[in-house]
């Protein structure tokens, strides 16, 4: 009945962990000789840990038995793919998997898993599907992953006035990095989407930096860069034997030091950011389906429901029985009304009043935002053989689920609370001069 390939034709020992993000966890296929698995990459979802002994699924991923594919894949088809040339898609391909395979994979892999990933979630081995994907880390070449995050400062129309100051001087990743803890006091050097995506080479070349820093300074901990090396992660640390792999294949002779090796690395990743239009398709895609910002999206959102008050005047504590959360109600969009939304967008987005959002189009302003926080979160491979031009692709564009709207309006409240207070809010410089 059905052609899919099905794993269990591999074994699970054939498999190597190469990385995870929030939802997925990648591996390469490493077995004897095969032709539909051969330089191929396994992409599994992964279960969310709500408690020790517990792993759930997220319920918009779910997938129903007899669905037959993946709906990753019907996503990238019907609604990525229409937005971002085919350039930069790699092809999906559905493949069946099962309880015991994958059950026997995570046991073999769990120990090479990063403890605080393990600590969240693991592999969902209730999945029946699974995505095959051209292996990106394989071969003589080095890849280098790049989560470029959000490359856009929001319209102010819709901010109050207390926060309007804040957000339109600092990029959204800037205050975010800062909630958290992760800059340091040098702020200045600090990695700013918005120097990656400025198209200006200094500025480009200065992100690069900063991300190659803080990849140093994490172990390659930090999810915004990681380099791999003929399939194997590399881990850098005070020693430069560390990123020797590194090193070898930019030609570095054997005397070499990490910034020698930052400087061949920068050499060779500039010249593909500056010659690649995807960065400007990105931004422009992240912010023309977030003309609102969260705040105004939330406004609207109230005027639709008129018992809710808008959060920012609510108590910290906030969930008073009649205030409906921003998106409760609304079901996860089926495929037919990402469809929908799609015409809608490449028709009229440009032409609609974002500056007087209309009730009617709320939902529409609903799905817009859920699309656009997927290229705020996706991320960047640049292919590079050792004696050629680099590819780039794009990868980890999933679907965010409905429900993440009333998490994004309290994580924005909060971050612009905390930063609001940062003794010295960083100048983040706007993305537009450099295209
Ligand atoms: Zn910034």
């Amino acid at each position: 009945m059905t052609s899919l390939l099905d794993i269990r034709a591999t074994s699970p020992r054939n498999w190597k962990y190469i990385a995870e993000g929030g939802s997925s966890i990648v591996f390469s296929y490493t077995g004897p000789p095969h032709p539909s698995f051969d330089d191929m990459a396994l992409r599994l979802r992964k279960a969310l840990l709500s408690s020790p002994s517990r792993l759930v699924s997220p319920s918009s991923l779910t997938l129903q038995v007899e669905d037959p594919e993946d709906p990753a894949i019907a996503f990238q088809r019907e609604v990525v793919a229409r937005v971002l040339p085919a350039e930069y898609l790699l092809r999906l391909e559905a493949v069946e998997v099962s309880h015991a395979w994958l059950e026997e994979l995570a046991a073999l892999t769990e120990e090479r898993r990063p403890t605080e990933r393990r600590a969240k979630g693991a592999i969902d081995v209730h999945k029946r599907r699974a995505v095959l994907t051209r292996d990106l880390v394989d071969g003589r070449v080095f890849t280098v992953e790049i989560k470029p995050k959000w490359g856009f400062l929001p319209s102010p129309t819709h901010l109050a006035p207390d926060t309007a100051s804040v957000k339109t001087t600092t990029c959204r990743f800037c205050m975010h990095a800062h909630t958290r803890g992760v800059l340091d006091a040098d702020v200045a050097q600090a990695y700013c989407p918005l120097d990656l995506f400025s198209g200006e080479e200094v500025r480009v070349r200065q992100a690069l930096h900063a991300l190659w820093d803080a990849w140093v300074s994490t172990s390659g901990m930090a999810n915004s860069l990681r380099i791999f090396v003929q399939g194997q992660t590399v881990r850098p640390d005070a020693s430069p034997l560390s990123i020797q792999p590194l090193a070898s294949q930019l030609g570095l002779p054997d005397e070499f030091t990490l910034f020698t090796v930052r400087d061949a690395f920068v050499s060779q990743v500039l010249p593909l950011l500056l010659e690649t239009s995807l960065l400007r398709i990105l931004s422009n895609l992240q912010s023309t389906l977030d003309p609102l910002d969260i705040e105004g999206l939330s406004l609207l959102w109230s005027r639709a429901n008129p018992s809710r008050e808008p959060l920012q005047t609510q108590s910290p504590d906030d969930g008073a029985p009649s205030a409906p959360p921003l998106g409760s109600g609304l079901s996860d969009p089926t495929i037919d009304d990402w469809k929908q939304f799609l015409g809608i967008y490449l028709a009229k987005n440009s032409q609609m009043d974002h500056d007087h959002p209309d009730i009617a189009d709320l939902k529409y302003y609903c799905l817009a935002y859920l699309l656009s926080a997927t290229f705020k979160d996706c991320s960047i491979m640049f292919r590079i053989p050792e004696d050629g031009r680099g590819s780039i692709s794009v990868i980890d564009l999933d679907i965010k689920p409905i429900d993440r709207l009333q998490k994004w309006e309290k994580l924005d409240r909060e971050i612009v609370e905390v930063y609001k207070n940062a003794w010295k809010p960083r100048q983040c410089v706007a993305v537009g001069s450099g295209y």
